[in-house]
């Protein structure tokens, strides 16, 4: 997953070239925050040191990928139980799917900042480097991200930043210009069965058909144990390619129009379809209804 983004940072990382911030944009926050974390772990690999022998090239890195638990080294098993002392994690205390009344305890305040500048102005203490982890860094107050610039600009030593964010245009733009922004696509790590090929199939015909027809589909359609997240992830992976190819993203697989949709159509829907998602998945919404919904916008 997210190869491409991996390999860069890695060839980056082995040359000595690594950025001090970057900002990782991308709609899945929690898979780039695993990510993040694992990237954070490949560059305090104890086995990545120089080998003895000092040869480079391919037997320069020797990483803990792949090793069973008793032979990783110290650092990765840390970092992997989540008790790494030079890894600091920073995100807001309450969670997406806080009440209204706790929504302003969803920031990132600024004395939440504060304790990672502090956090970065000590040496680390077994790594190479030292490294914040900033989730749902839109989040982040316009004091916090105020008081944070200094770090992004004079970072000390050997550190490194990562801002994660769905919402990358949330953050100031004097943020954003000192980070490096990557960003994180959910193509290609998805390869359709022949099922999701033919509930894909029915959809499409569907979109070009009258109201009656939509209703029907959604009133004979079996929509139990998590058939209606089946479909609505079929239709939300259709729209981001379908974007990507409208941007001019040549794609592995074809994607079929079957109809001529805008770019703003299809940003509109690929929203709607996620709103559904979370919908479906965090109330009890009507299944046949959110469905409904859904089609009679495409
Ligand atoms: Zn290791």
């Amino acid at each position: 997953m997210n190869q491409k983004q991996w390999d860069f940072l890695k060839n980056k990382f082995e040359a000595g070239q690594l950025g001090h911030a970057y900002l990782f944009s991308g709609k899945d926050v929690t898979s780039i925050e695993i990510f993040a974390k694992e990237f954070v772990r490949l560059v305090n690999c104890l086995s990545s040191q120089i080998l003895p022998d000092g040869k480079l090239g391919n037997n320069k890195y020797n990483y803990c990928e792949g090793k069973t638990w008793e032979d990783k080294c110290q650092n990765c098993k840390m970092i992997e139980r989540g008790v790494f002392p030079d890894l600091l994690t920073i995100t807001s205390l309450q969670s997406e799917s806080s009440t209204k009344n706790e929504k302003d305890m969803m920031s990132i305040e600024i004395e939440q900042l504060r304790q990672a500048q502090n956090f970065l102005s000590y040496k680390s203490f077994y790594g190479a480097f030292k490294a914040v982890i900033i989730h749902n860094a839109e989040r982040l107050t316009f004091e916090a991200q105020n008081c944070f610039l200094k770090n992004l600009e004079e970072p000390r030593g050997e550190t490194i930043i990562f801002l994660i964010s769905s919402k990358p245009d949330m953050l100031l733009p004097t943020i954003t210009s000192r980070c490096q922004e990557m960003k994180f696509f959910q193509i290609g790590e998805h390869q359709s069965s022949k099922d999701e090929q033919k509930i894909l199939k029915e959809l499409l015909n569907i979109m070009t058909s009258d109201l009656a027809v939509k209703f029907q589909y959604a009133k004979n359609v079996n929509l139990d144990e998590g058939n209606l997240n089946k479909i609505l992830g079929i239709l939300q992976r259709y729209f981001r390619d379908l974007l990507l190819l409208k941007i001019g993203v040549t794609l592995k697989t074809p994607v079929i129009e079957s109809k001529n949709f805008t770019i703003g159509q299809i940003k509109k829907a690929i929203k709607l379809i996620g709103d559904i998602s979370h919908q479906s998945n965090t109330t009890n919404v009507n299944s046949k209804l959110a469905l409904e919904i859904v089609l009679l916008e495409l």
